[in-house]
């Protein structure tokens, strides 16, 4: 989509330090990191928010989650444990208006609000 940051990430048209890829999925590295590992999960697919998604994309989802556990691993954050976050619309201070999936670790987080 046009004037998506993370299409835009997606075509090589914005740089990112990559670290997952396959056909429908990509991981990269937060610009603005909240915690030592913090890991951006999108479809390649623009879709809006999890609330674009449907029965008809079980496919992507459970490739989404196959490349977080996957990120984890390679992150060395699967055992010692990571947060996985999904902000959607306004109230959660969504910004990037593309789904994603951060998956946050490498120390002790917070407690949420
Ligand atoms: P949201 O608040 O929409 O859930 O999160 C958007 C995330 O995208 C933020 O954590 C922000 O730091 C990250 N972000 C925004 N622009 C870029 C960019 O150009 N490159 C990368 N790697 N991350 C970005
Ligand atoms: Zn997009």
């Amino acid at each position: 989509m046009q004037d998506c940051i993370f299409c835009k990430i997606v075509h090589g048209e914005i740089p990112s330090t990559k670290v997952y890829e396959d056909a429908m999925i990509m991981a990269f590295q937060d610009i603005q990191p909240q915690a030592p590992t913090h890991i951006l999960v999108i479809p390649k697919k623009h879709l809006r928010s999890v609330m674009d998604l449907s029965v008809a994309y079980a496919e992507l989802i459970n490739r989404v989650f196959a490349a977080i556990r996957a990120v984890a691993k390679e992150q060395g954050v699967s055992e010692t444990g990571f947060r996985l976050v999904t902000n959607t619309e306004a109230d959660a201070g969504q910004v990037v208006h593309h789904l994603h999936f951060h998956v946050l670790g490498g120390a002790k987080l917070g407690q949420m609000a």
